[in-house]
């Protein structure tokens, strides 16, 4: 396991860039501010900034959100540190800024689907959440209340308020030991998880509207299109917790849930219960993730995307 310490340390760092996927979640701005706070509180002469390409207002509680640059900022930090992401693709548009850093980071928990590209890499596909291999990469004695609030709230969201597979003994030790920071962890998981606003709660109306059962009631498959969106006058950000109300209908396995994002690209997201590897299917895409979470975009359409799921499906839940 790397510490971050040693490598501040070693390399004598006196700036750090932090980043993680494009269209940031909860455990990806989590994970980029648990380190912000970790290396603000404990080496107060390290300049360093957390850029990610969206600020979800979700998480705006979260310390050190307003500090957030969603651009390259011409800056050139001495170490780059990437999270919740191992292909270089994903952090677009912060590319330069990786590659003008004489020492690179990258800590992540996504199925590999390339050769590391960092100077120090550890990628932990077992980790439920990018935070629990960040939270070993870090010196525990050295955390405070805004460090352990980042850190939780990624595991929360990454573990589906600590309920997915992938959870295990260590999440839960991890989570008891941060909630002793004292930081309202009730409020944390009603507002990353359950909360939604009314827009979001119309365009999930739509959705479960567009919803089919497929193979038996094996698969749940829905999108909502540019006019749904228009219509319930959400953005693609709104939309990213609604595969999760697909995947809890009974008897489904897998779900699938597709969305416009931006010029005519589509996102598709994976859910499986038990079973089904979406990864796989994800990754054959382009795309990437987990064995129960995982997406891809695409410039094909609606009808195109349908049929070719369709095929794998049938494959993987006969
Ligand atoms: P989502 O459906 O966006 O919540 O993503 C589910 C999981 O798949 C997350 O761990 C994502 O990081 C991962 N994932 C989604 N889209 C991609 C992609 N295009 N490339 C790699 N991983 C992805
Ligand atoms: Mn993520
Ligand atoms: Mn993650």
């Amino acid at each position: 396991m790397i510490k971050i310490d040693n490598i501040i340390n070693e390399h004598n760092v006196k700036s750090v860039g932090i980043t993680g996927h494009i269209n940031p979640d909860g455990d990806c701005i989590g994970s980029v501010l648990a380190l912000y706070n970790y290396i603000s509180y404990n080496y107060p002469d390290i300049r360093v900034v957390p850029y990610l390409t969206g600020k979800p207002g979700e998480f705006s509680y979260l310390n050190g959100f307003d500090s957030i640059i969603t651009e390259d900022d011409g800056s050139s930090p001495d170490m780059f540190v990437v999270l919740d992401c191992s292909v270089k693709e994903r952090i677009k548009p912060f590319v330069r800024l990786f590659d003008g850093a004489s020492v690179t980071v990258n800590i992540d928990h996504h199925i590999p689907t390339g050769e590391p590209f960092a100077t120090y890499s550890h990628i932990d596909d077992t980790a439920p959440s990018v935070c629990e291999v960040l939270y070993g990469a870090l010196d525990n004695a050295k955390f405070n209340k805004e460090t352990a609030e980042c850190l939780y709230t990624g595991l929360v969201t990454d573990t589906g308020v600590f309920k997915y597979a992938a959870t295990r003994q260590k999440t839960m030790e991890i989570a008891g030991e941060l909630i002793n920071y004292g930081f309202d962890f009730s409020e944390i998981i009603d507002g990353v998880f359950y909360e939604r606003t009314f827009t979001q709660t119309k365009a999930l109306a739509k959705a479960i509207e567009n919803t089919q059962l497929l193979f038996n009631g094996s698969a749940a498959y829905s999108y909502v299109s540019v006019e749904d969106m228009e219509s319930a006058g959400v953005k693609a950000s709104d939309l990213g917790g609604i595969v999760e109300q697909l995947r809890l209908i009974k008897g489904v396995e897998v779900a699938v849930f597709i969305y416009p994002v931006q010029d005519g690209m589509n996102k598709v997201s994976m859910r499986s219960k038990k079973y089904a590897d979406v990864s796989k299917y994800a990754i054959s895409k382009g795309g990437g993730g987990h064995m129960r979470a995982a997406g891809f975009s695409t410039f094909d359409g609606i009808n195109k995307i349908k049929q070719d799921i369709e095929a794998y499906l049938e494959k993987e839940l006969s």
